[in-house]
């Protein structure tokens, strides 16, 4: 008999539920087969993201082989690439995977699930994506917090899981063998990896591990201070890893803790958890809110009035708003895949309450060119920007951008690496080139409006504006 592990945004060997589970379950005659299913759309909508996502797939596959229990491959629209499953295992014994809670996984896992119950096999369906998943935390009154902090008072309260370790010893005498009827999926995985050209830096589980140690080795107790300076190596990195499950949030959460036993008061390590904690926040938020991608959490707000402008748009995706910090953000989420938390918060309230552009189409854009994207998170994070989400920025709180590059890149190093045309603008006009006179532009060899663009809006003024098409709702 056959126990099945199937793989998705959990692409790692260690400390993986559901393969330690099925590892453990396995007797004497069983064999544990590892797999994973490629759907026709993907093939179809690959972006830069899937680039990561597939290499780190193949770096798992890589890792699946030296340990000789070798990944096995079904292509098709769902039902029919498991019905290929059932059909070449004749018994299968249990049928074991992670659970999505939320959005279109939560979706695809339900149609499965209930499949594999009609065919009669068991199906272990394990909660490992998160610390705590979205059901674990609920108020006196059995609803769900709308508001952090509340919430994050009861994730710290409650026990935290364990890691699941699993028995490699095992799971090599038991795994599957490389068996030719998954020949056809494999022969997609192949032209799928063809697909693949980025060179990226840290990819997999390995990379993940090593990341986690370098970050614990110092950057973390700098963490509370550092987090906020894009132009500082401060953050942990993890989020490339955790969105495909190239670590486990728990392996993060006890190694932060060991690393920082009986240290008082480390305060970088206190809020590094918090942000771990906002991540199932807000999977826990979009469980409960399914449709938080299309339409805004708070009611009143579902009908603004918000501008479009292709052009404008574009000079966004860009890095061309003649914003220098904006600018040299979206130059680095679309070289690297990857875009800083304070930047993310900057360019998402630029486009919103700036451009007053609908926050839909800046979470689908970072949707394409995210590495990490979630979609919980990004929505999240977007409708928090927009002041339209759960626990959101007050509307009449506008960041203004030349003061967020002042604050938080004062010596304009950040601006300075991501947009060369800046290179010689002394540091007194970093942060707003537009006030160099001739004189100047000509010494620093940027002409404003030609080499660099004139900022494409006045703050103050679509601040206002902003404002006030948010009171006009209320
Ligand atoms: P660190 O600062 O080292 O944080 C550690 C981990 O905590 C992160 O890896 C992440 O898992 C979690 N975390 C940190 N901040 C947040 C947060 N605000 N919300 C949820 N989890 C958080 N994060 C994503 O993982 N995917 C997204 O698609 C995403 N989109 C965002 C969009 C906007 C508009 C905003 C404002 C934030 C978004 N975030 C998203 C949250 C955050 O920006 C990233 O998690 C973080 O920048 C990743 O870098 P890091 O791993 O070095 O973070």
């Amino acid at each position: 008999a056959v126990r099945v592990v199937w793989f998705r945004k959990d692409l790692r060997l260690q400390d993986h539920t559901a393969l330690a589970q099925a590892v453990q379950d396995a007797e004497a005659d069983d064999r544990v087969l590892l797999f994973y299913h490629i759907h026709p759309d993907l093939i179809d909508t690959f972006t830069v993201r899937h680039d990561y996502y597939f290499q780190t797939l193949q770096s798992f596959v890589s890792d699946c082989e030296d340990l000789k229990a070798p990944v096995h491959f079904l292509y098709g629209e769902l039902e029919h690439a498991f019905q290929q499953l059932v059909n070449n295992e004749s018994s299968i014994k249990g049928f074991y995977f992670n659970y999505d809670e939320s959005g279109f996984g939560k979706k695809r896992d339900d149609q499965l699930v209930n499949w594999l119950h009609d065919k009669g096999i068991n199906v272990y369906k394990s909660l490992d994506h998160h610390i705590h998943s979205a059901g674990e935390i609920e108020k006196k009154d059995g609803g769900y917090y709308k508001v952090f902090t509340p919430y994050f008072k009861q994730w710290q309260k409650l026990d935290k899981p364990l890691r699941r370790k699993v028995d490699h010893q095992k799971l090599k005498q038991h795994a599957a063998d490389h068996q030719s009827s998954y020949k056809k999926g494999r022969n997609k995985y192949d032209s799928l990896m063809k697909q693949c050209q980025n060179d990226w830096d840290g990819i997999g589980e390995q990379a993940a591990l090593e990341r986690l140690d370098w970050f614990l080795d110092g950057a973390i107790y700098d963490y509370d201070h550092d987090r906020d300076f894009p132009a500082v190596d401060g953050t942990s990195l993890m989020s490339r890893y955790l969105r495909t499950g190239a670590i486990s949030p728990r392996t993060i959460y006890h190694r932060v803790l060991e690393e920082t036993a009986g240290k008082a008061g480390v305060k970088g390590a206190d809020t590094f958890i918090q942000e771990i904690a906002w991540r199932d926040f807000y999977n826990m938020i979009f469980h409960y809110y399914p449709n938080a991608a299309d339409e805004e959490m708070v009611e009143k707000y579902r009908e603004l009035p918000w501008e479009y402008d292709e052009d404008i748009l574009t000079c966004w995706k860009e890095g061309k708003t003649g914003f220098p910090l904006i600018d040299a953000a979206m130059r680095q989420l679309n070289t690297t895949g990857w875009m800083h938390n304070r930047l993310r918060m900057a360019v998402a309230s630029f486009l919103t309450k700036d451009l007053l552009m609908d926050w839909r189409l800046g979470e689908r854009y970072f949707s394409e060119r995210l590495v990490d994207y979630d979609p919980a998170s990004n929505i999240g994070g977007w409708q928090w920007a927009a002041s339209t989400g759960t626990d959101p920025v007050p509307y009449f709180r506008v960041f203004n951008p030349t003061r967020q590059s002042e604050r938080f890149d004062p010596h304009g190093r950040f601006i300075k690496e991501w947009v060369p045309e800046l290179e010689n603008v002394p540091k007194k006009y970093i942060h707003e080139p537009g006030k160099m006179s001739e004189e100047e532009q000509r010494e620093a060899g940027c002409r404003i409006g030609e080499d660099y663009p004139d900022p494409l809006i006045d703050h103050k003024v679509m601040r206002k504006q902003a404002i006030s098409m948010f009171k006009k709702e209320k």
